[in-house]
This record gives C-alpha cells, sequence and structure tokens, in this order.
C-alpha cells in the first residue's frame, strides 16, 4: 500500500461487501458478495486504504450488541483473507433512526474526521454503498459516492434513484474494475505529459509553429 497516497474507499457492510440479512448478528450466517475479496486486494494494490462504515440499528434496537457486531466484522475479515490489517478504521453506528444521528449515515462525520485525521484526499475517496443513505454520506463529505446493485436496490431500480455524478455498479467488483481501468489511463496520459516536458524544445527553441502550452494542449485532450 502507497502509504499517505490518500486514496481511500470508504465502505458499507451490509449489501455491499456480505448480502444484507436483517440484524445480522450471528458471524456463521455470513454470506460474501462474489468478487469482494479480490476487488479489495485490487485496491490495495491501487493505494486505497479501507473503512469500514456501518450501521447497525440492531445495536439500538435492542436486537443485538455492540459486541455481535463486531463478530461478525472479525469473521468477515476472515473470510475475506487479506493481509490484516483490512480497516484502517471501522465505525458502527447503533443508533436508531428516529435517534439523534451521531454517525449514523447519511452523516458524514465519520468521513470528515477521517479526511483529517488521516491527511486523505477528498478527490480521490470514494464512498460505496447500496443505499441512499452511504450516497447522501459520501456527497455531504465532499468525496465521490458510487453505488451497488448487491443490496437495497438492483441496478435499474437505482438508475431511478441515484444523482448526478453518482454511478451505479453491478457489485463491487466492478467498481473496483473500473477503478483499475480509470487509474490506467491516467498513468498511461501522465507518462506522455512527463516524456513530452522532457523531450520538448527549450524556452529558447520554440518557434513560431511550436509552444509548451499547444503540445500539451494536445497531450491533455486524451485525459478521460
Ligand atoms: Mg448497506
Amino acid at each position: 500500500m502507497n502509504v499517505g497516497s490518500g486514496k481511500a474507499l470508504f465502505l458499507d457492510r451490509d449489501g455491499t461487501l456480505i448480502f444484507d440479512k436483517d440484524y445480522l448478528a450471528d458471524p456463521a450466517e455470513i454470506d460474501l458478495v462474489p468478487g469482494v475479496a479480490n476487488a479489495l486486494r485490487r485496491a490495495r494494490t491501487l493505494g486505497y486504504q479501507f473503512f469500514l462504515f456501518t450501521n447497525q440499528s440492531g445495536i439500538g434496537r435492542g436486537y443485538h450488541t455492540l459486541a455481535d457486531a463486531e463478530a461478525v466484522n472479525v469473521r468477515m475479515e476472515e473470510m475475506l483473507g487479506l493481509p490484516a490489517p483490512l480497516f484502517t478504521g471501522i465505525c458502527i453506528a447503533p443508533e436508531i433512526p428516529s435517534q439523534p444521528s451521531r454517525y449514523r449515515k447519511p452523516s458524514p462525520r465519520l468521513i470528515l474526521e477521517s479526511i483529517t485525521r488521516f491527511s486523505l484526499d477528498p478527490q480521490k475517496c470514494w464512498m460505496v454503498g447500496d443505499r441512499e443513505s452511504d450516497m447522501n454520506a459520501g456527497l455531504s463529505a465532499g468525496i465521490c459516492s458510487a453505488v451497488v446493485g448487491t443490496g437495497k436496490y438492483t441496478v435499474s431500480e437505482w438508475r431511478s434513484r441515484t444523482k448526478p455524478g453518482v454511478p451505479v455498479f453491478a457489485d463491487l467488483a466492478e467498481f473496483v474494475a473500473t477503478l483499475d481501468w480509470v487509474c490506467q489511463q491516467l498513468a498511461t496520459c501522465h507518462s506522455a505529459v512527463v516524456y513530452l516536458i522532457r523531450h520538448m524544445p527549450k524556452p529558447a527553441e520554440v518557434n513560431a509553429q511550436t509552444s509548451r502550452s499547444q503540445i500539451l494542449s494536445q497531450v491533455l485532450k486524451c485525459r478521460p
């Protein structure tokens, strides 16, 4: 991982990393969304660190305890099988919707605090989840949001619910594959810029037909 890259994924749990089973409290009932482990492995090599950001109103409702939710998280990490620690931070919001929200999404509080605490770059951070509250937490925090069709809504159901600038993906794997592709394109473009800067004529050699700005503007046109 590129420590200090400022890149992070804020990940919802139920409906995004694992299938949503109402008020899940038994680690034996965890069902990973296919492709998630490989997606996280790839995202990590791209320099992203992860934050787990999950609303667990079952705690506030008295259906299960914080320890139950933590046990599910621990088992989920084991099942994912990536080198520990998987998450830079974990936030379990226990409030019920009618209670004043401290961290419960759509509150952006965890994201905002994490940006400051870990020197994250908001333009390089994503909130990924399966509900409007996930999408809105990311947008309110000023980071990017993406939504997946493995939870509350299918991809087609999302079409009428998503907000401008919030892409819809079949699942987390498709999101990371897209992120991977875009990063590769940017890297290719950046390499071209570096090459041209190194090889373009010196200012004293620039004639009427060639200028740095002209060359750069051509190069930058290939940016996605
Ligand atoms: Mg969810």
